[in-house]
């Protein structure tokens, strides 16, 4: 994932720190020197690497923080709090008026990922009782208007498309479309070039002008690197905009200049996206990305997401598992909630220290042993589902029989039920005594 790397020598630099227990100034530079190449080979910009050391160096060599019974747990706060800081200090939310409907438009370099930007946002805004309509004004590139007409289908968000009509002319019917048929916010998709050029950035500004965009945003790609910095900054001096959507940010892009961008261009960071898949955006958080770098684990992020992916049924189902035990169809049930998540990968990734371990495990997580899981589950009875207990080593090799598999991957199963099964009863212990109003332990 992005930022690999770079969370793997910061981390190693505050073990490090933590090993020595009292901090020298010796001690400081030399972490500092390392966070200095650390970022300088995430390709973060240097004078942005230059000015963030300067300011984290300062407020490390403090008697405070020197003289403090937890000097390298201070420096990583430092450091969190200046990520934090240089990555845009808060949340820039997306600004959206009054105005019935409301318009925002993408713009951005071909293949930068505003199409799929553009769907991702629609999906985000239709989850939260909007009803967008997407514009399809990219005239140049023919598959375009084509690839938003499908992914707004697997959406069900409208797509309108002028074909053959000027792309000023397209963005301003788009409007008049919205207004008809009554939808409240136009997300329009614009061209792009392989490289800024002057048509490019005349048309944008056209149909800025013509639009009056509420907001504009721009879509980067992570990959780009350190050119981030320029594109944003030229198209910034040409058709101005409100924020940076950045894109790909699940692939292995170094991060550098995801990082350097809101510093250099001053222009916020408002969305990354993180997947080809439609609800694969997310609202940018400085600091829960600096934490997220830092290896401290993103847990809003996996609450988020948990709450995304569960269903009121789900929610009466774990009231359920607390009071009768944890069943085998649960199991599946939980399974499925996990794939949804984004599998164990994205999960781990979002916890403290997770990112670490997936990375040492070189990405070998065996996440086939859910398929596995599942097929064992699905071999087995409604009653053998409902109560696993009565699963005896007849019922075991059946069961393996019946889906391909061995008795023994059959008992790997059968043991994390047992695993389960016992938390479970351990969590219903703990709700049990937090509503009885008994006293604990
Ligand atoms: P456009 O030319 O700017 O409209 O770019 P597209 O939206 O067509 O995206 C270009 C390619 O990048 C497509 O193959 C997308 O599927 C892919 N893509 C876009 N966003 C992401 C992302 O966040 N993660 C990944 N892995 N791929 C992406």
């Amino acid at each position: 994932a992005a930022f690999g790397s770079l969370s793997d020598r910061l981390n190693d630099t505050f073990d490090r720190l933590r090993g020595k227990g009292k901090l020298t100034e010796a001690d400081i530079n030399v972490a500092m020197r390392e966070i200095r190449m650390a970022l300088l080979e995430a390709d973060v910009n240097y004078r942005v690497v230059k000015d963030f050391v300067t300011r984290t160096k300062e407020r490390c060599l403090t008697a405070e923080v020197l003289e403090s019974l937890t000097p390298a747990q201070n420096v990583v706060k430092i450091v969190l709090d200046e990520l934090t800081e240089l990555l845009g200090g808060t949340e820039s939310k997306l600004v959206l008026s009054s105005r019935i409907p409301n318009v925002i438009m993408l713009v951005g370099l071909q293949g930068s990922g505003k199409t799929t930007a553009a769907v991702k946002l629609a999906y985000m805004l239709k989850k939260q009782g909007k009803s967008p309509l997407l514009a399809a004004c990219d005239v140049y590139r023919p598959a375009a208007a084509d690839q938003l007409a499908t992914l707004g289908g697997e959406i069900g968000v409208p797509v309108f498309r002028g074909d053959g009509a000027h792309p000023v002319e397209i963005a301003r019917a788009s409007i008049r479309e919205a207004v008809d048929t009554m939808r409240d916010v136009v997300i329009v998709d614009t061209a792009g070039r392989l490289q800024i050029d002057e048509e490019m950035m005349q048309e944008a500004v056209d149909i800025k002008k013509a639009v009056k965009p509420d907001q504009v945003l721009m879509v980067v790609d992570a990959m780009t690197g350190q050119d981030i910095v320029n594109v944003v900054s030229t198209f910034a001096e040409r058709t101005d905009f409100d924020g940076v959507i950045i894109s790909k940010l699940d692939g292995d892009a170094r991060g550098g200049g995801a990082l350097s961008v809101r510093e250099v261009t001053g222009k916020p960071i408002k969305f990354v996206s993180m997947g080809e898949k439609p609800d694969s955006l997310e609202v940018f958080s400085p600091e829960r990305m600096a934490k997220r770098i830092l290896g401290m684990g993103d847990v809003i992020g996996i609450i988020e997401k948990a709450q995304e992916a569960a269903t009121a049924e789900q929610l009466a189902s774990a009231e359920r598992m607390l009071r009768d035990g944890f069943t085998m169809d649960d199991m599946l049930e939980q399974m499925k909630a996990v794939k949804k998540m984004g599998g164990m990968k994205g999960i781990l990734g979002m916890l403290p220290g997770g990112q670490r371990a997936l990375n040492q495990m070189g990405g070998n997580l065996d996440e086939a042993v859910f398929d596995r899981n599942e097929a064992i589950i699905l071999s087995m009875t409604a009653e053998e589902r409902r109560r696993p207990s009565i699963i005896n080593g007849q019922r075991r090799a059946r069961i393996a029989r019946g889906c391909g598999l061995t008795p023994t991957d059959v008992n790997a199963l059968m043991k994390q039920w047992g695993e389960m099964n016992k938390m479970m009863g351990k969590v219903r212990a703990m709700a049990q005594q937090q509503t009885g109003g008994k006293k604990g332990k």
